[in-house]
């Protein structure tokens, strides 16, 4: 299956592209907060980002990649990581969800970007 990871691919493409993330990481989409729904290029940065499992830090890209764990390992990755930051782990199983969603729309290998809950490929 397809799901989405960390890398520092495209990164400086956009001039308020930042990346704290482990390449190749589990990423997950985190609601933004008030200031960046208004303004997702705006100070905060959240409501351009993905949230990393691993780091718990943040990144402005993505990557679709192949890979063969299964859904219930990757749930199970999730959770791990959910518990470790203090959310409620049966976040889980949506958290999935969202990131195999977003990775369904784009071929291996594409570099995507976010707008709140607006996902585009990058010209890699
Ligand atoms: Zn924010």
């Amino acid at each position: 299956m397809k799901i989405l990871v960390a890398t520092p691919l495209t990164q400086g493409t956009r001039d308020n592209d930042y990346n704290y993330c482990v390449p190749g990481e589990l990423l997950w989409v985190q609601e933004p907060c008030d200031r960046d729904l208004r303004d997702p290029d705006g100070g905060c940065g959240c409501g351009r980002g993905f949230a990393g499992a691993a780091s718990h830090r943040a990144t402005t890209t993505a990557q679709v990649v192949e890979v063969d764990f299964s859904y219930d390992e990757l749930v199970l990755a999730i959770q791990t990581s959910l518990a470790d930051s203090g959310w409620p782990q049966n976040w889980a199983a949506e958290v999935v969800h969202d990131n195999l969603m977003i990775a369904s729309m784009f071929p291996a290998g594409t570099v995507i970007e976010r707008r709140l809950d607006g996902f585009s490929a990058r010209a890699a």
